[in-house]
């Protein structure tokens, strides 16, 4: 089956041919470790885990390599390091097992490589060097930057002109750089600061040098797919574009695959704004599938909004599908050969997860009607996506530890609070509403309508 992938590079919807079918090869940027990482986060994780998935299956698993890096040398986690007084190396191996208990949660397979920046300085030393040879970057002030108007495609990934970026670059400008947009790929040391040696003194790498570093190492100088929020189209992306192929002459990567944001009550969600949910919260509350397969309904390129409504919905059809296969009096076979395969046309149709799962529905509906062989292809696909995975006993005994919603009693309560408000019974409406949220409910009228969500 031809795969699609949407590619950033060139705007367009593109048939998949990877550069050598015995090595799939593809890159996805990985979390900066200082902290939990929040649902947002999460999406990157699960949309490349099903291309992933689709990558295997197709080419076998030994054939595909999946790297996913991780950033353990960054302003914010010398800031964090800080301000906790804890050691960065504590810090960091810390936050990277929150990260894999998180990503196991969320049923994420494990890349097959998961470098991390500071095992990889030399390489990065290598490449900055190469790059000051060919005369595409220069040191000053033991700051070594890529000078960007050596590039000509620089810009074409984002596509934004080199003169856009230096007229919006002017403001900060630090002045031993010979243009404003160009970028550091390495900086000095503070005493306090990590630092290591190099041509240009002690020092540290610039974030973007990271990736073409360590995706040249496990991948080579060209791969198939670079994967990211897309958030890091730029500058991240287009940063490592420009080092890399000045640096090879080659081709950096065929496919730029990127996700969506997540926003939650429409606003991007992320750290700065601190309109966060750690993935780590959730645990008490949601079993890692409901997540997964919430982050599902969407496509991952469009935005996502995460709301309680949506999470509880996918909840209840988790609990009705994990029925039909609990119930079952055989053991099913788990065998690939039974995916559906209007399940895997709708992947291979640029990911199309939500079109995925319109087929699972309409497979349920069959195997509910008493077909086995629908209920065999229902379960290996739903298995596929890294749904249904657990054992029904242990899904169906699982309690949350936070809630026991009761969802018609709550929309019950916000029908009587709005027949008090059409009476002009404010009294009422207010003590109902007082009411949800001692159940840990809080409303939002907002449009004539009246939205809830848990405190
Ligand atoms: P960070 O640790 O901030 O570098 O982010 C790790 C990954 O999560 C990157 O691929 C980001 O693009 C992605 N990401 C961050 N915030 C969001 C969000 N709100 N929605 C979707 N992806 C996000
Ligand atoms: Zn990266």
């Amino acid at each position: 089956m031809d795969y699609q992938f949407y590619d950033t590079y060139s705007n367009t919807k593109k048939s998949f041919t990877p550069l050598d079918a015995s090595n799939v090869r593809m890159y996805v940027c990985g979390p900066t470790v200082y902290d939990y990482a929040h649902v947002g986060n999460a999406r990157p994780v699960i949309v490349f885990d099903i291309v992933y998935r689709m990558l295997n299956l197709k080419y076998g698993a030994e054939h595909v390599t999946y790297v996913r890096n991780i950033t353990d040398v960054d302003d914010k986690i010398i800031e964090a390091s800080n301000s906790l007084n804890e050691d960065i190396s504590t810090l960091t191996e810390r936050t990277i097992n929150y990260f894999h208990d998180d990503a196991s949660y969320v049923g994420a397979l494990q890349p097959n490589v998961e470098p991390k920046a500071t095992d990889h300085i030399p390489e990065m030393i290598n490449i900055i060097e190469k790059l000051i040879k060919k005369n595409h970057a220069y040191e000053a002030d033991g700051n070594v930057l890529f000078a960007v108007n050596t590039f000509d495609k620089y810009g074409n990934l984002s596509g934004k002109s080199l003169e856009d970026l230096i007229a919006g670059s002017r403001v900060e400008v630090a002045n031993y750089k010979k243009n404003p947009a160009d970028f550091t790929l390495w900086k000095p040391s503070k005493a306090n600061e990590p630092g290591w040696d190099s041509p240009w003194g002690k020092g540290r790498p610039g974030w973007h040098i990271e990736c073409s570093a360590m995706s040249e190492k496990y991948l080579g100088q060209t791969f198939d797919i670079h994967g990211g929020g897309q958030d890091l189209t730029f500058p991240h992306h287009e940063n490592e574009i420009a080092q890399s192929e000045s640096c090879n002459d080659k081709k950096f990567a065929n496919f730029w695959m990127h996700n969506g944001f997540l926003s939650i009550e429409g606003e991007k969600m992320s750290k700065s704004l601190g309109n966060f949910i750690t993935i780590n919260e959730l645990k008490d509350t949601y079993q890692g599938e409901v997540i997964r397969f919430n982050m599902m309904l969407t496509h991952y390129r469009q935005p996502l909004n995460w709301t309680e409504k949506s999470l509880l919905d996918s909840k209840k059809t988790l609990d009705k599908w994990y029925k039909i296969i609990g119930t079952y009096d055989k053991p099913l076979a788990s065998k690939s050969d039974l995916i559906s395969q209007k399940m895997l046309s709708a992947l291979a149709d640029d990911v199309n997860t939500p079109q995925a799962i319109a087929e699972l529905h309409q497979l349920y509906k069959v195997a509910n009607d008493g077909d086995v062989d629908a209920l065999e292809i229902f379960y290996n696909s739903c298995q596929f996506l890294g749904i249904l995975i657990s054992d029904y006993n242990s899904w169906s005994s699982w309690q949350s530890k936070t809630m026991d919603i009761d969802e018609n009693l709550i929309n019950g309560l916000i029908e009587k609070r709005n027949e008090a408000r059409s009476a002009k019974d404010f009294p009422e409406a207010d003590r109902i509403r007082d009411e949800l949220l001692n159940l840990g409910v809080i409303l939002e009228d907002k449009d004539n309508k009246t939205t809830w969500k848990l405190k």
